[in-house]
C-alpha cells in the first residue's frame, strides 16, 4: 500500500509538472522528461513484480489463517479441530448451519484444488469420507450437503484456504427456520457437538 501511495504521489507531481511545462525553458523540459522516465521506471518495477506481491500476500494470509493455526496446534476445543491426519484436518464450523456441521480441509494453505499435491488430494478426500461416516453414525441425517465454495466469487469465506462443508440435513430444517424465525436449526452447543465427534474419532483412530 505504501508503494502504491508513493507511486500516486509521483504521478500527481508529474501532472503538476506538466501544467507548468509551457512556462519552463527547453532545458527544464529535458529535466522533466528525465524525471518522468524515472517515475515510470519505478511504476514498472513495482507493478511488474507479481511474484513478489503474491509472496507478501501469501505470508500475511498464512500468519493470520485460522485453519493454519488449527493445523499447528494440538487437537483441542479452542481450535474446533476434532481430527487430524498428516495432510488434512476436520474442524467444527464455528457458525454451524445445522448440528454436526463439519469442515474438511487440507493442512497446507492452498486456495485451489489443483494446487494440492496428489497425496494431499487423496488424503483430503479420504478424510472427507471419514467425516461423512462420522456424521452418518452420530446424527443419522436424512441427507447431506457436501460442498466446496471454490474462490471468493463462489462464496468462500476463507478463499485462500480450501475447505469442504459437510452439513447434515433433515426434512424442512433450514428451508423453514431462517425465513420464519431468523434463526438456525442448531439444537446443541458447540461443546456438545465437539464432545460427540471427539469420542467418535478417538475410537476410530489407530
Ligand atoms: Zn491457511
Amino acid at each position: 500500500m505504501k508503494n502504491k501511495k508513493r507511486i500516486k504521489k509521483k504521478s500527481q507531481s508529474l501532472i503538476v509538472d506538466k501544467s507548468l511545462k509551457q512556462k519552463k525553458s527547453a532545458k527544464k523540459n529535458g529535466d522533466q522528461n528525465k524525471t518522468k522516465s524515472l517515475a515510470l521506471g519505478l511504476v514498472k518495477r513495482v507493478l511488474f513484480r507479481p511474484d513478489r506481491y503474491q509472496y507478501v500476500r501469501q505470508k500475511i494470509k498464512t500468519d493470520s489463517c485460522v485453519f493454519c493455526f488449527a493445523s499447528k496446534e494440538k487437537i483441542k476445543f479452542e481450535t474446533l479441530c476434532i481430527y487430524k491426519t498428516e495432510y488434512s484436518l476436520v474442524l467444527l464450523n464455528k457458525f454451524p448451519y445445522n448440528s454436526g456441521h463439519l469442515l474438511v480441509l487440507p493442512r497446507s494453505h492452498k486456495g485451489h484444488l489443483l494446487s494440492l499435491s496428489e497425496i494431499e488430494f487423496q488424503d483430503l478426500h479420504l478424510t472427507l469420507k471419514k467425516a461423512v461416516q462420522a456424521i452418518e453414525k452420530l446424527y443419522q441425517p436424512a441427507a447431506l450437503n457436501i460442498g466446496l465454495n471454490h474462490g471468493k466469487a463462489a462464496g468462500a469465506g476463507l478463499p485462500d484456504h480450501l475447505h469442504y462443508h459437510v452439513i447434515p440435513r433433515w426434512e424442512g430444517d433450514l428451508n423453514f427456520f431462517p425465513l420464519i424465525a431468523e434463526t438456525k436449526a442448531v439444537v446443541e452447543t458447540l461443546e456438545q457437538t465437539y464432545q460427540k465427534f471427539s469420542e467418535y474419532f478417538l475410537e476410530i483412530s489407530p
